[in-house]
C-alpha cells in the first residue's frame, strides 16, 4: 500500500531504490548509514546498489553506472578484482577472527611500511579511529593538549576534529557539530588551509601548549586542494621548531594519489601518519604509524592505551594485502592516465558551455570547482558555485555516470575504467555542462 504512494512521484527506473530508502528511514536516521550518502545536497533518491563489477555498479533496479566514486577511495582496483576476491575467499574460509595475531598482519604492515616513511604501523577498523588514536599518541608523547587543524580538512568524525570539517558537515551546511563538548573544542585551534602566517602565529601565542598539527597529506574533502609548495614543510618546521609533533592523515591520499601516498609527490615526511581506504581494499580496515621511538609509547610497548577486538582482521587483511600487491607501478600510470583523460573531457564539456571552473588535482585525485579561480582553501570551495552541482549531479545520473553526490568531494577513478565507460562519460558530459550553464542559484 505505502508502496503506490511512495514509487508515484519517483522519476522511471527508481522504484525500488525509492522503495528501500522509504523502509531504511524508518530503521536509521535518513535512511543511511553515512551522512553524504543521503543525496541530501543533489536531492533526489539514493540508489542501492546491489552489485558491482569492474567501474561498473549495479542498483537495485537493474539500473548500471559507471562509478567515479570507488568507495570513496578504496576500490582502485575496481570492483571485485578477481585476485582480490579469491584473497578475501581463501582467508574467510580459513575463519572469520581469532582474536590473536596472525600472520597476514606482518605482511599487510611490512608493505605500508615499506612504501610510506613509518617504521612501525597499528592496524584498527577505521580511519577515524587512526587519527583519534594519532592524536592520543601525540598528545601521550608531547604531554600537551591542543590540536591545530585547518578548516575544510576531514579527519574522520573524531570530536576534536569536527571543526570545520568540510566533506559531509559541509554538505549539510553543518559549522561543526552538537554533543562535542566545549572543552574538545576548546583544545582545538582551526586554521585556514594553506595559510602558514595563521600557522605561526596560532604557535606564537599557545606554542607549548599544541602536541601537533594535523593536516590532511593533500586535501582531499573539500574538493580535491592541494597544498601549496612548501606548505606541509612549513608544517613540519613550525611544529618541531616547538615541540610539536606532525600528524599527517593519508587516509584518502595513501596509495591513491601515488604508490606511495602523498608523500610519494611532495616527500616530505610527518612524525605519525594515518592510512585506510586503499589499504583496506574495500573491507573495514585502517592504520596509523610513525617511527619506532613515537610508536613506541603505545601499549603494550607503552602507556598510551589503543586496542579493537577486530584490528588486523584477517579477511580485511587479507583484501587490503592483494590490492596493495596489484597496485604496482603499470596500475599508477594508468590511474594517473584515467584522471587525467577524465578531467581533460570534464574540461572541455564545461568551457564548451563557457561554465567557469577550475579542475584540481592531487596525484591521481582531482575534483572540478565551479570557480573562475583556484581554490586554496575551504573559504573559497564554499564561496564556488556548487549550486551548479546538483543539476550537473543528476545529468550525470541520468546517464548512467556515478559521481559523488556532493560537490565538496574528489572524483575517484580506478584502473577498471575501460573504452566504453570513456565513451558514456563523453557522451553525458555535454548534457551534464548544459544543465550546470543553466543552472541558478537558489
Ligand atoms: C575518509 C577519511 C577519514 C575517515 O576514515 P573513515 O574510515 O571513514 O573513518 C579520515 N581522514 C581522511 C583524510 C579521510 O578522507
Amino acid at each position: 500500500m505505502t508502496d503506490a504512494v511512495s514509487t508515484s512521484s519517483v522519476t522511471p527506473g527508481t522504484a525500488e531504490s525509492a522503495r528501500l530508502f522509504e523502509r531504511a528511514q524508518a530503521l536509521t536516521p535518513g535512511g543511511v548509514n553515512s551522512p553524504v550518502r543521503a543525496f541530501a545536497s543533489v536531492g533526489g533518491t539514493p540508489r542501492f546498489m546491489v552489485s558491482a563489477q569492474g567501474c561498473r555498479l549495479t542498483d537495485a533496479d537493474g539500473a548500471t553506472y559507471v562509478d567515479l566514486v570507488s568507495s570513496w577511495g578504496p576500490m582502485i582496483l575496481g570492483h571485485a578484482h578477481p585476485a582480490v576476491v579469491d584473497a578475501v575467499r581463501e582467508a574467510a574460509s580459513k575463519g572469520l577472527s581469532f582474536g590473536t595475531p596472525t600472520p597476514g598482519e606482518i605482511e599487510l604492515s611490512a608493505e605500508i611500511v615499506a612504501r610510506t616513511p613509518v617504521e612501525q604501523v597499528r592496524l584498527v577498523n577505521s580511519g577515524t579511529e587512526a587519527t583519534m588514536t594519532a592524536i592520543r599518541l601525540a598528545r601521550g608523547i608531547t604531554g600537551r593538549t591542543v590540536v591545530v587543524k585547518f578548516s575544510g580538512c576531514y579527519h574522520g568524525h573524531v570530536d576534536a576534529l569536527l571543526a570545520d570539517a568540510g566533506s559531509g558537515v559541509a554538505t549539510l551546511g553543518l559549522p561543526s557539530s552538537p554533543g562535542v563538548t566545549g572543552a574538545q573544542a576548546a583544545d582545538t585551534v582551526v586554521v585556514p588551509y594553506n595559510d602558514l602566517d595563521a600557522v605561526r602565529a596560532v604557535f606564537d601565542e599557545r606554542g607549548d601548549e599544541i602536541a601537533c598539527v594535523i593536516t590532511e597529506a593533500a586535501a582531499g574533502n573539500m574538493g580535491v586542494v592541494p597544498p601549496v609548495e612548501g606548505f606541509n614543510a612549513g608544517l613540519r618546521d613550525i611544529a618541531h621548531a616547538h615541540g610539536a609533533l606532525l600528524v599527517i592523515d593519508e587516509v584518502m591520499t595513501g596509495f591513491r594519489a601515488s604508490a606511495t601516498g602523498w608523500y610519494g609527490c611532495d616527500g616530505v615526511a610527518g612524525d605519525l601518519y594515518t592510512f585506510g581506504k586503499v589499504m583496506s581494499g574495500g573491507l573495514p580496515a585502517a592504520a596509523f604509524g610513525g617511527s619506532v621511538q613515537h610508536m613506541s609509547y603505545l601499549a603494550p610497548a607503552g602507556p598510551v592505551y589503543q586496542a579493537g577486538t577486530l584490528a588486523g582482521n584477517p579477511v580485511a587483511v587479507a583484501a587490503g594485502l592483494t590490492t596493495l600487491r596489484h597496485a604496482d607501478d603499470a596500475a599508477y600510470a594508468r590511474l594517473s592516465e584515467n584522471a587525467q583523460k577524465l578531467g581533460k573531457l570534464l574540461t572541455d564539456a564545461l568551457a564548451a558551455e563557457g561554465v567557469p571552473h577550475v579542475v584540481q588535482y592531487a596525484g591521481t585525485m582531482f575534483s572540478p570547482f565551479f570557480s573562475e579561480t583556484p581554490v586554496h582553501g575551504y573559504a573559497e570551495a564554499k564561496a564556488a558555485e556548487t549550486w551548479r552541482y546538483p543539476a550537473f549531479f543528476h545529468a550525470m545520473l541520468d546517464r548512467g555516470v556515478y559521481l559523488p553526490p556532493s560537490a565538496f568531494e574528489g572524483w575517484f577513478v580506478s584502473t577498471a575504467l575501460d573504452d566504453a565507460a570513456f565513451s558514456q562519460i563523453a557522451d553525458a558530459l555535454p548534457h551534464a555542462a548544459k544543465a550546470a550553464a543553466a543552472a541558478t542559484a537558489a
